[in-house]
């Protein structure tokens, strides 16, 4: 894991990198963005090239390489360092492959893969629980045989008969992340599972889940190796009715694209129980300008339907919202009462509607206010086109009776302030991180006689081990790796050093690094004055007052 984040780091070009994601202009030593994390309409996020870090003063998101591909691919620190593996054609080492990921993706094996579970679903006597299944939930077998389901039966001997008689090998199956190693046998990751293959937009299929029919937990289980964040589920089915009807119905579960498709509507994709993801917004965006949001009525549901709704429409999509009643979903509803799902669908609400409407349907006062400030406040300013947002504005507040100057006001004011952000953060952490940031400084430095840089001066536990991790850097010449920061959930605090620095050129960031360890020295000597004046031993005090008073008069 170490190597790899030191060989991403020693591979990557930021300025590609950066690049790639971000229309970058110069302003005086750092280069400036729109930020993409915020509906944002001048340049606010700030990038140092060099060093590859990244700071938005409009949304205070920021940090290093990985929390950029952490925010803009909404995954965890290990998969953003896989995708920039992959990016950067980094070779994984085997436990890392197996590890998560970066399976071998073979589009032709997974395809014959299928084949024998769609034969196990449509004609095997072991096939029949699962047909039972799919038909009690409403799934026709016009719809399973459209998305090309399958079934993985519990007994894996079939499979492996299949794959003797075409010429496949076991290891190859393990490669591509379909079956994994048990002791001294072989075991299939959807053993018992409906199989469902998920497509990419040009039909070839990147991974499969797998749905239990019997209750098992969890619910679903994807092959190693699926990555469904680039991808819709329903995408190559449904893109030429998207592109035709110019809009596309957006909602949460496999289940509930197989609905729709049963009352004959096709222009949907399913989210597959994930936040969008910007990938996922921009393939939209290839085929149609608008969503119809039709995710889960349930509390969960609401807040997601919050959340990518303000992420849609700061990139200047229409959005619209169909609250499904009466039941959880699509696919609930459809079991119900079919004639009530397309009833459902066809009342559809624009989006100002139906968060003016969320807001009046609640009661309780305090609630109300935080879900203005909260939702509606972030959604009017991710509205771009600003004759819009009037409009919006001035159609809120008739309908709320909030006065028009005070959510002028509102909006106005610079986005939610984060207050975990204000905390204050342990000199000692700060400086360390600091260090992190800047090694060659804290390089050049520690090895110079100016400095006694003390490990007493660390004794807060994560301060401590990144000084150690430094230390030991500098004796083995090697650059500080990330993980250090994030292992330690010192993301924050990364972030806080990087937004004070980021706009320093190397001069400033040196002087900065003086000071920053002369308080931490303060701090020490203070502290030992104390002790030293405590068990009466002036002739120390002394000293230290005096050093106290040479370090002052440096300043
Ligand atoms: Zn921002």
């Amino acid at each position: 894991m170490e190597d790899l984040i030191l060989n991403i780091k020693k591979t990557i070009n930021y300025g590609d990198f950066f690049g790639k994601y971000l229309k970058l202009k110069r302003v005086g030593s750092t280069y400036m963005s729109i930020c993409p994390f915020h509906a944002d309409s001048q340049p606010s996020l700030s990038v140092d090239l060099e060093r590859g870090l990244w700071y938005c003063f409009g949304c205070n998101k920021g940090g290093d390489v990985f929390n950029f591909v952490m925010e803009m691919e909404n995954c965890s620190f290990k998969e953003a360092l896989y995708y920039l593996a992959d990016i950067l054609n980094i070779p994984l080492q085997d436990n890392q492959n197996l590890e998560r990921l970066k399976v071998k993706i073979d589009f032709e094996l997974y395809e014959k893969i299928l084949s024998f579970y769609s034969n196990v679903l449509n004609k095997t006597e072991v096939g029949q629980r699962a047909r039972k299944y799919l038909e009690s939930r409403k799934v026709g077998s016009e719809v399973w045989k459209k998305f090309s389901l399958g079934y993985c039966p519990k007994n894996i001997k079939n499979l492996l008969t299949f794959c003797q008689k075409k010429g496949i090998s076991i290891e190859s199956l393990v490669k591509v992340g379909l079956v994994y190693k048990k002791g001294e046998d072989y075991q299939e990751i959807l053993s018992g599972r409906i199989v469902i293959p998920i497509f990419s937009h040009n039909s070839k299929i990147l991974g499969f889940a797998g749905r239990t029919i019997e209750d098992e937990q969890p619910k679903y289980i994807n092959t190693i190796g699926l990555n469904k964040s680039s991808t819709l589920y329903g995408i190559n089915l449904a893109k030429s009715y998207i592109k035709s009807t110019g809009n596309v119905f957006l909602v949460e579960g496999y289940f509930d694209v197989w609905a729709l498709h049963s009352i004959g509507i096709q222009n949907v994709l399913g989210l597959m129980g994930t936040s969008i993801t910007n990938n996922q917004i921009q393939l939209i965006k290839r085929y149609c300008s608008e969503v119809i949001l039709t995710l889960d009525s349930d509390k969960a549901g609401q807040i997601s339907t919050f959340n990518q709704l303000v992420k849609l429409v700061s990139e200047n999509l229409v959005v619209k919202v169909v609250i499904i009643q009466e039941a959880k979903d699509p696919s609930e509803l459809l079991s119900i009462d079919s004639q009530k799902l397309i009833e459902n669908l066809n009342n559809i609400k624009s989006d100002i509607d139906y968060l003016t409407q969320c807001y009046l349907s609640t009661i309780d006062i305090y609630e109300r206010q935080k879900f203005l400030e909260k939702f509606i406040v972030l959604f009017l300013q991710s509205v771009k086109k600003e004759i819009i947002r009037e409009e919006y504005i001035k159609k809120f507040s008739k309908e709320s009776s909030l006065p028009y100057t005070y959510l002028r006001r509102l909006i106005k004011s610079k986005i939610v302030s984060d207050i975990s952000l204000q905390q204050r953060i342990d000199l000692e952490i700060y400086f360390a991180i600091f260090c992190f940031v800047n090694f060659d400084i804290f390089e050049k430095y520690y090895t110079s006689e100016y400095l006694k840089v003390q490990r007493d001066y660390f004794e807060k536990d994560k301060a401590y081990i990144l000084f150690k991790y430094l230390e030991e850097c500098v004796s083995k010449g090697i650059q500080p790796a990330q993980k250090i920061i994030h292992d330690n959930n010192l993301t924050e605090e990364l972030k806080m050093v990087v937004k004070n620095t980021i706009k320093l050129d190397s001069k400033e960031r040196e002087l900065y690094f003086l000071e920053l360890y002369n308080n931490l020295r303060k701090k020490y000597l203070v502290k030992d004055l104390k002790e030293y004046i405590k068990k009466g031993n002036y002739e120390k005090a002394k000293e230290i007052e005096e050093e106290l008073r040479k370090l002052s008069r440096n300043k």
